[in-house]
């Protein structure tokens, strides 16, 4: 076995693989970027060396420096994590090259995957079911359109080089082939540099289903079930689980042997996954694609390692080091059922636009690292709290995976685990993925790539705590902060007690008394009125509504700072977490946020000014939709922005004149940089009385 790996990637995974190392006794040396040097990873690993600048070309993706430093440190081999360089043919020759061992297949086999039309030629020839479609190298936009109208529509547009949701098109009818053949062809050219296309058959109600396939250097291949990734958005996974409901012994077997026949075409060495799109017809019965192959580790992995009980980076070593498979393929059982979550810092409900910041709260379920699925909860994680999720790499904070004897089990464990991953200061995905998990489609396993904008209505703009919970949520943890302070002051005097005349809340010692809160609500005001009367305690009126309120706070392990809160009849556990002004409150019901007004600190502001159109986040300018002196509607796009692997439209904020537009497409651009200027149209002026 090796003695020294260097991990050349970052993260969640570089961690992943660096725990695997440790329990093997291999050592690790971890490679760093700027934006990286006190990330988890590095501390994750043996050694750690600086291999420069934030943005990912001046670091992971230098792979001269990478073998540099393979080379300086000892190490024996290489592990590409996903993403990167992981399916990057050069680098995967300049290891070999440098003689180190690249821990991942060939690079005559990532050659042959990587492109999605050559792949497809491959893997006609090896009999693997396609999509009927045209692959072929002719790329005249009239031959296009021919062969478009020839397969029917709807078709998909791919980019041959495309991957992570990018450069596809769906198209419905013949009209609109040539304007989305055009887009496409943009995307792929400045995504990937090479504008190639495929045409598919746009699958109806499609299912993505994987195969999780494994070869060694004598010639033998496995296959360890498969993953349902249906649940996406963007062409990206959300949610991916093992094993695929409602999967007959008999196709998973067909899928198992057609995934290897694609690995032996390519004579494939290590991890791999072959994708297929599986289409669901109406009688109730599926038939399954190629899609393509990646070659190499794939995020989702641990829903097999929760199934099969193996550890697939132990494999991926032991190939590496030319050890022949440790099972073969009679030897695998499915024991239960898996779930993984990607959790993501972004907005879903702003059309998933990425979010940055420092993790203030960042609070797990109980669980285990990957060898001990003890209690069926598993993170992997790349940060800790107190970190930051900076613009230069992808959004993924987390993943949660889950493992129960059942789906039902494994779902509902799923469901606890989201509720108790509490994370403030960035917006997340949390709450997103509980909706998802909770609405009928994921709990019936109704799943096609479809699920979220069908369900778009119970997982979008949702509310489950509500107003007078997150009022009184505000008002007890106020007043639990309240007596805390007054605690504290009242021990460290010399007499043990404070004056109650130096107390600011207008509280009374005999009659009633009054006290409001001002807050802010899902953007807008409201007054919390708060009244402490002789008999029937404190009364709280939130939006015309009195109900009585009760709280304490509960210091049993577990649950430390949390506010036991009745209000009214209904009674509630409320974590309530300061960031700022805000108050972030996570109940069992879900989570939501309250600012807490202090009118003192805004005094003498006043309101933003309108018509600036600035970045939301450091990024790539792809185009503008409007020129100077166009006139645009509220929400009209304006420009297209390309930031953390996504694409983000910004749209007007209100009617207005373009007056000037301040960079061009391909322009880099940082957070806050102002990309147009917008005269919004004059205000009708009021009318007189
Ligand atoms: P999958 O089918 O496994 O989701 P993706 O194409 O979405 O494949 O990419 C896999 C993972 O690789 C991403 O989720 C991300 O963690 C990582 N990755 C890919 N490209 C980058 C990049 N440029 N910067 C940071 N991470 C990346
Ligand atoms: P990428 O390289 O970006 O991962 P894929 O070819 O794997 O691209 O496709 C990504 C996703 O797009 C699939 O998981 C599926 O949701 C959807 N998709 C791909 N091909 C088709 C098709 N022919 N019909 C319908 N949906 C498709
Ligand atoms: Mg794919």
């Amino acid at each position: 076995m090796f003695k020294k790996i260097l991990i050349a990637n970052r993260g969640e995974i570089a961690c992943r693989v660096a725990a695997t190392a440790a329990r093997m006794a291999i050592r690790t040396v971890a490679v760093y970027s700027d934006a990286d040097a006190g990330a988890k990873h590095v501390q994750a690993c043996d050694e750690a060396v600086f291999i420069g600048g934030s943005a990912p070309k001046d670091s992971y993706l230098r792979w001269e420096k990478i073998i540099e430093v393979a080379k300086a440190t000892g190490a024996e081999a290489i592990h590409p994590g996903y993403g990167f360089l992981s399916e990057n043919e050069a680098f995967a020759q300049a290891c070999a090259d440098a003689g180190l061992v690249f821990i991942g297949p060939p690079p005559s086999a990532i050659l042959a995957m990587g492109l999605k039309a050559e792949s497809k030629q491959l893997m006609e020839k090896a009999g693997v079911p396609l999509v009927p479609g045209y692959h072929g190298a002719g790329q005249g936009a009239a031959l296009l359109q021919r062969e478009a109208d020839a397969i029917g529509y709807p078709v998909l547009i791919k980019a041959s080089a495309g991957g992570g949701g990018k450069g596809m098109r769906a198209v419905d009818k013949s009209e609109d082939f040539a304007e989305a053949l055009a887009s496409c062809k943009r995307e792929a050219i400045n995504s990937f540099g090479d504008d190639a296309v495929l045409i598919e058959k746009y699958v109806q109600r499609p299912r993505h289903i994987e195969i999780q396939v494994f070869g060694d250097t004598q010639g033998n291949y496995v296959y360890l079930f498969e993953r349902d990734c249906s649940v996406q958005r963007r062409h990206q996974k959300v949610l991916e689980e093992a094993p695929a409901p409602g999967m007959t012994a008999d196709m998973r077997e067909q899928m198992g042997q057609a995934a290897v026949a694609a690995a032996r075409a390519v004579n494939y060495v290590g991890a791999g996954t072959v994708e297929f799109i599986v289409e669901q017809k109406p009688d109730g019965s599926m038939s399954f694609f190629f899609m393509e192959m990646n070659t190499r580790l794939q995020v989702e992995h641990p829903v097999t390692e929760a199934i099969t009980g193996l550890d697939l980076v132990e494999w991926q070593l032991r190939v590496a080091c030319g050890e022949p498979l440790p099972l073969q393929q009679s030897e695998f059982k499915i024991n239960g059922h898996a779930i993984e979550a990607r959790i993501c810092a972004e907005t879903p409900d702003n059309n998933f636009l990425p979010a940055t910041g420092s993790l203030q709260v960042y609070g797990l379920p109980a669980h285990s690292s990957f060898e001990r699925a003890a209690h069926g909860v598993r993170v992997d994680s790349g940060v800790r709290q107190g970190d930051t999720i900076s613009p230069f790499y992808d959004s993924m904070v987390a993943k949660l995976i889950v493992h129960g004897s059942t789906r039902e089990e494994a779902l509902a464990r799923l469901d606890a685990a989201l509720m108790q991953t509490h994370i403030v200061g960035l917006s997340t995905n949390v709450q997103f993925l509980r909706h998802v998990v909770g609405s009928a489609s994921f709990a019936q396993a109704q799943l096609d790539t479809a699920l979220i904008p069908r369900e778009a209505s119970v997982l979008f703009h949702q509310d489950k705590v509500g107003l007078p919970l997150a009022a009184a949520a505000l008002v007890a943890h106020t007043l639990d902060q309240e007596a805390q302070a007054e605690h504290t002051a009242q021990a460290a005097t010399a007499q043990g007690w404070i004056d109650p005349w130096a107390r600011r809340d207008g509280w009374r010692s005999h009659g009633p008394s009054l006290r409001s809160f001002s807050s802010v609500y899902q953007e807008q005001p409201q007054v919390l009125l708060l009244t402490r009367g002789h008999a029937q305690g404190l009364q709280l009126m939130v939006d015309g509504q009195s109900e009585t309120l009760q709280f304490q706070r509960l210091h049993k392990a577990g649950s430390e700072g949390a506010l036991d809160i009745t209000l009214g009849a209904r009674r509630i556990q409320a974590q309530v977490h300061d960031h700022g002004e805000v108050l972030h409150v996570f109940t069992p019901l879900g989570a939501t946020t309250i600012t807490r007004v202090d009118a003192l600190a805004h005094a003498g502001e006043t309101q933003a000014e309108g018509g600036r159109l600035t970045a939301p986040m450091p990024g790539k300018v792809v185009s503008f939709a409007v020129k100077a002196g166009d006139g645009v509607k509220k929400g009209q796009p304006l420009a297209v922005m390309d930031a953390m692997k996504m694409e983000h439209t910004i749209a007007a904020p209100v009617d207005g004149t373009v007056a000037e537009l301040l960079y061009a497409p391909g322009d880099q651009v940082a957070e806050g940089a102002e990309l147009l200027r917008l005269v919004p149209l004059e205000q009708p002026a009021a009318v007189a009385a």
